[in-house]
Parts: structure tokens; C-alpha cells; sequence
């Protein structure tokens, strides 16, 4: 190897030209900035900078990995979220930038100050996290099924600070009696066949937390179903679903009894979420 190709921005150029995904440039500065302690900004300033042996060994260990698919979050361990910095592993979903927008709604709506709110399978604590940042009054619960995703989450509310209690259930299946004001999920909702299933960087996720029945409805059935048990009067549900699947949650809303249905957009304009009240 030329001496010239020990820079960043050689490194950087050499990974572009490897990675095949929508963004090699950004995933090549993130990998490099890992590695190296230098933040993107820098290395576009200093692109003649050069990696100790070290640095660049576990550079090339990274870039070889990314080419083979995993995705930057498990590389790097960590995923940026609302304005949170999040530990990620391959047990739990990695948090997506739409999932900010079901955190938006919730934090638009009519809710008492001192709301009780639940995050069904909360993986990371993204939701849960980001919700508990915004409202410290709050008084935010979380669940999820699976052991490594309980720990993974009562881990970043430690880290973060952030009064977070997480409980193992599936679903509302092993909760106590309790009422809530507001319950949030992002459930799986992709249908067992769905061809996305073997693209990107949902290979590398666990396929509990990405495929659910046939249609993908069949744990937001289960979700929508049960929710009124466990929500006090005028509280909200509000749940992330597939982009074509904002007619079948709302019906699934209207049969459970709530009112004031209503679904909204992701940032790439696509039906992400639907919301509703139940009133008793
Ligand atoms: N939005 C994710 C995707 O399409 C899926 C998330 C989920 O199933 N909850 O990759």
C-alpha cells in the first residue's frame, strides 16, 4: 500500500468505491471516525491526516464488514435517536429515523402532566427514551420480550440518566393490573414473505422484532385488541405500521372502540402511524 492511501480521505475514497449502499460516503466517515476519534466535520478539514497501523487494521476490519452488509449501527454499537445517543445490538431493532415521528406525535398530545406512559417492546428504549427526555414528569414504562432487549434498555436509560422502568412481557401478557395515558409501539408489522426481508440491514435484525404473521398485522391485532384494558379514559394508543397499512389499523382502531382515529406520515410522506382515544 502507497504511502498517499494511509490518508483519511484516501481511506475514505477507497471505501466509497467498496460499500454498495444509498450512502458509502457516510458510512465511510462514520466507520473512520470511529475508528480514528475524529469527528466528520475534521475529517473533511484535515483530509491528509493519517491513521496510526493500528487505526487502519481495525478500519479495514470495519469496511469489510460493512461490505458484507452489517449494518453501521451494529459496527459502531451505538444509533443516534431523537437527541439521544443510543447502544444497539443484534437483539433489538435498530432505531430508525421515521420512529422519531410516532415521538412527535405523542409529545403533541392532550396528555396530563404527570402521564403514565407504556413502550411495548421497547428494544433499544428508543421511544420510551426519547418520551422519557422530553417529559421528565412523566412517568414512562417499557416492556419487551425478549431478555437481551430488557437489558439493553434498562442499560441506555442508565447511561442517559433517564428514569426508565423496564419490565419483561410479551406484550401486555405479563404486566400488572395498571392503567396508562398514553401507550406507544413500534410492533413488528412486515408479512413473513415481504422480498425487503433479504435487503439491507434488516438481514442483521432479529426477525421478532421485524416479521409478524402473514399480513404483519398479527401483533398489531393483538396490540389494538387489548390496549383499551389497559388505558384509562381519554387515554391514546399510538402505533408505528407499514406504509400500506393505514386502512386495516384504523378499522382494527374503530373495532376496539376508539375514537378519534387518524393516521400520519413518515418523512418520506408514506402512512407510518395511526393514533386513536378510547373513551369509557
Ligand atoms: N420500519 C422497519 C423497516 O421497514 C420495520 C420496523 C418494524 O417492523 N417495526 O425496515
Amino acid at each position: 500500500m502507497s504511502e498517499s492511501s494511509l490518508t483519511s480521505e484516501a481511506l475514505i475514497l477507497e471505501a466509497v468505491a467498496r460499500i454498495d449502499s444509498e450512502t458509502p460516503r457516510l458510512d465511510a466517515e462514520l466507520l473512520l471516525s470511529h475508528v480514528t476519534g475524529w469527528s466528520r466535520t475534521s475529517l473533511r478539514a484535515w483530509p491528509e491526516r493519517e491513521l496510526t497501523a493500528a487505526q487502519l487494521a481495525q478500519f479495514h476490519t470495519l469496511l469489510a464488514r460493512r461490505i458484507d452488509g452489517e449494518p453501521i449501527a451494529h459496527l459502531l454499537g451505538t444509533q443516534d435517536f431523537w437527541s439521544l445517543t443510543l447502544a444497539v445490538t443484534p437483539d433489538t431493532l435498530i432505531p430508525r429515523p421515521d420512529t422519531e415521528c410516532l415521538v412527535e406525535v405523542a409529545l403533541a398530545l392532550p396528555l396530563p402532566p404527570n402521564a403514565r406512559v407504556l413502550d411495548l417492546g421497547t428494544g433499544t428504549g428508543a421511544i420510551a427514551l426519547a418520551l422519557a427526555s422530553e417529559r421528565p414528569p412523566w412517568q414512562v414504562s417499557a416492556c419487551d420480550a425478549v431478555a437481551d432487549a430488557v437489558a439493553l434498555a434498562r442499560r441506555n436509560a442508565e447511561q442517559l440518566s433517564l428514569p426508565l422502568r423496564v419490565v419483561s412481557s410479551h406484550w401486555f401478557d405479563d404486566l400488572l393490573p395498571q392503567r396508562f395515558d398514553l401507550i406507544v409501539s413500534n410492533p413488528p408489522y412486515i408479512a413473513a414473505d415481504d422480498h425487503h426481508l433479504s435487503q439491507g440491514d434488516v438481514r442483521f435484525e432479529p426477525a421478532t422484532a421485524l416479521v409478524s404473521g402473514a399480513d404483519g398485522l398479527n401483533d398489531l391485532r393483538q396490540i389494538v385488541a387489548q390496549a383499551p384494558d389497559w388505558l384509562d379514559d381519554q387515554g391514546w394508543l399510538v402505533v408505528e405500521h407499514g406504509y400500506d397499512q393505514a386502512d386495516a389499523v384504523q378499522a382494527l382502531f374503530r373495532q376496539a372502540g376508539f375514537v378519534a382515529v387518524a393516521s400520519r406520515k413518515d418523512y418520506g410522506g408514506q402512512d407510518r402511524l395511526t393514533l386513536g382515544q378510547f373513551t369509557r
